[in-house]
């Protein structure tokens, strides 16, 4: 089995017109991708951000559930929590599980391509030894082009396509709670 990451990229990201921009962090994705990380056993989430008082807010909220009364109270916070670190690029989250070499980066997309990594043969990757994979997953209108093309793969959308209209513009969280299960179902 191999190990399984998540990194959350706020920088290079796309505006509605298409433009690179850096997108502002959003709680909810903080705390819900921590809790679908820890519960489908990713080992890391990071939250990728180039601003450093981006990160620091991050970091407040992860202490403030992390440490004193509110651990207490809310203890399986705490413990999904536990996965979260914030790094300033792609690049630092991908020094964390060994450098370039030690992982395999599988970006998503609400767009689908034709060679587009489906989740059966996904989901036996991962069950198999080798790197890890980080999985990558966008905010704003979604990850920039350089990053998709300094991926390895990218995964097939998620969405109902037997439905037929094509809609399938899912929150990032959402999203990735969806992607987890099925990337894990061999486990
Ligand atoms: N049009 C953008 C795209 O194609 O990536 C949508 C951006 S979406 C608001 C932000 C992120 O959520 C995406 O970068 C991707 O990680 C994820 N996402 C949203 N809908 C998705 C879907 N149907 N399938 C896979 N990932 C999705």
């Amino acid at each position: 089995v191999r190990r399984l990451a998540i990194a959350l990229v706020h920088h290079p990201v796309l505006d509605r017109d298409g433009a690179i921009v850096t997108s502002a962090v959003t709680n909810l994705d903080v705390h819900d991708i921590a809790r679908s990380a820890r519960t489908y056993g990713a080992s890391d989430y990071f939250v990728v951000h180039p601003i450093e008082a981006q990160r620091g807010l991050v970091e407040r909220i992860v202490t403030h559930w992390r440490e004193g009364s509110s651990a207490a109270r809310i203890p399986d916070r705490k413990e999904a929590l536990s996965v979260l670190s914030t790094v300033p690029s792609l690049e630092a989250a991908i020094e964390r599980l060994g450098g370039r070499g030690a992982v395999e980066l599988w970006a998503t997309s609400a767009r689908s391509r034709p060679d587009s990594l489906g989740y059966a043969d996904a989901s036996a990757r991962l069950a198999e030894d080798g790197p890890a994979v980080l999985l990558v997953l966008g905010t704003s209108w979604g990850l920039a082009p350089e990053v998709v093309a300094a991926c390895d793969r990218v995964l097939a959308p998620v969405g109902c396509e037997a439905r037929g209209d094509g809609f399938n513009h899912l929150s990032v969280r959402a999203a990735c709670a969806i992607m987890l299960d099925r990337l894990t179902s061999r486990r």
